[in-house]
């Protein structure tokens, strides 16, 4: 059995969403399994056996590994093009008509094969695994057709094979109305429901289904069916719910018990209450509200009040978060939202695994999975503090030693 010992660690174990610290600590795992954390006066730490990998920490700073829990990295192009037409005063309207918008993206998705498409999305992946990330949610919702959305969570879960990384795939059919549906969205989401999360059920391509439920998505009604058909086949929800206006996003996502959701800018209180009641996450995304300019602040002192657990994604989309940087998006929900930076990294571990329905990551403890990073830093504050450029000394996946930098 293979085991790994980890000594003279300052460990924030983020139990209970938490940073206290274990100071001049270690962790034995087996298998690449969490076997026991604590004090080095505690732990067995006999290194008779051959088998037994002694990593000395020198004092590093030891987080678990950080969870990136709503991306949507697998596209092709970019918008670079639209943020100038933006920047130069550009309506939505403008653009969608010199085919810029969410429908360029779906074009050239569509346009390119699965190696295309997965060496395009490669860097985004390898940009957040050289921060800490060990743990990756990723989306479709590019590709908007049963063919090309199967492609784009065939893709995502490619950029797992050959690398220590845990992606998990969701299902955002519900995304945008491709062209070819123009004025028939009833008849799309039939198409979703019926084709599209049976297929990704079948072919174990996703373990949850997404929907973006806004005005300019879909309607609470037809997210209702999008539901409805996930529960059938066995898969977890999520909602992009009340980014852009309040349609009871929130509320609906907890009527179906959802993991997660998402952005929440524009959720009232009652929103907030049936999150709670429901266990459901709030994930928020405050590198979308920053590139957006939004101005109206998701409901965080309400989130607090009821013990909503609040988890910090990056979002990295081509439209509204060109960001594959975790550790941007904690610094940015503390100056943007206001959160602590222990609320922050808590955000982007213990609370990113419960807003994956994970429950064997998120955490330094017994019984899971062997996901650390070890730091050169001395505070865990620093990790939220700082704005860019931060690099883990080293990373570990399920117990494996992987040098950081790559
Ligand atoms: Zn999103």
């Amino acid at each position: 059995m293979a085991k790994l010992l980890l000594v003279n660690a300052r460990i924030a174990t983020m139990r209970d969403g938490r940073c206290s610290m274990i100071e001049n600590g270690g962790l034995v795992a087996r298998d690449g399994v969490i076997t026991s954390v604590g004090p080095m006066t505690m732990l067995n730490t006999a290194r008779r056996a051959s088998d037994v990998e002694v990593l000395d920490a020198r004092g590093a700073l030891v987080t678990p590994g950080l969870i990136d829990c709503h991306t949507h990295l697998v596209y092709a192009g970019n918008r670079a093009k639209e943020f100038e037409m933006r920047l130069n005063g550009s309506s939505y309207e403008d653009i969608a008509r010199a085919g810029g918008g969410i429908l360029s993206t779906v074009k050239a998705t569509r346009a390119a094969g699965g190696d295309e498409l997965r060496a395009q999305s490669q860097p985004r992946m390898d940009a957040l695994m050289s921060e800490g990330v060990t743990t990756v949610e990723i989306k479709s919702g590019y590709g908007l057709d049963t063919k090309n959305e199967l492609k784009c969570l065939r893709v995502a879960q490619s950029l797992a094979s050959g690398s220590p990384v845990r992606v998990q795939t969701t299902l955002l059919g519900a995304h945008a109305l491709p062209a070819e549906y123009k004025g028939r969205a009833d008849a799309y989401v039939d198409l979703v429901c019926d084709e599209m999360i049976p297929a990704a059920a079948k072919q174990g391509l996703a373990s949850a289904v997404d929907a973006f439920c806004e005005g300019i998505g879909f309607t609470p009604a037809q997210v209702r069916r999008v539901f409805e058909a996930a529960r059938k086949h066995g898969l977890h929800v999520k909602l992009h719910a009340d980014q852009l206006s309040d349609l009871g996003g929130a509320a609906l996502a907890a009527e179906f018990e959802a993991v997660s959701a998402d952005h929440l800018e524009h959720t009232r209180e009652e929103g907030v209450k049936a999150l709670a009641l429901a266990g459901t996450t709030a994930v928020l995304l405050p590198v979308a509200f920053y590139f957006l300019r939004e101005t109206r602040l998701p409901p965080i002192a309400a989130l607090r009040e009821h013990h909503v657990p609040i988890a910090i994604a990056t979002d990295c989309n081509p439209g509204t978060a060109p960001c594959a940087s975790i550790l941007t998006a904690a610094n940015m929900a503390c100056t943007l939202f206001r959160l602590m930076p222990e609320e922050a990294l808590a955000g982007i571990t213990v609370y990113a695994a419960r807003a994956l329905g994970l429950s064997d990551c998120g955490t330094l403890e017994a019984d899971k999975r062997a996901d650390f990073v070890l730091w050169d830093l001395e505070d865990p504050a620093q990790l939220a503090w700082q704005v860019a450029g931060l690099k883990p000394r080293e990373v570990v996946f399920e117990g494996k030693r992987r040098a950081a930098h790559k």
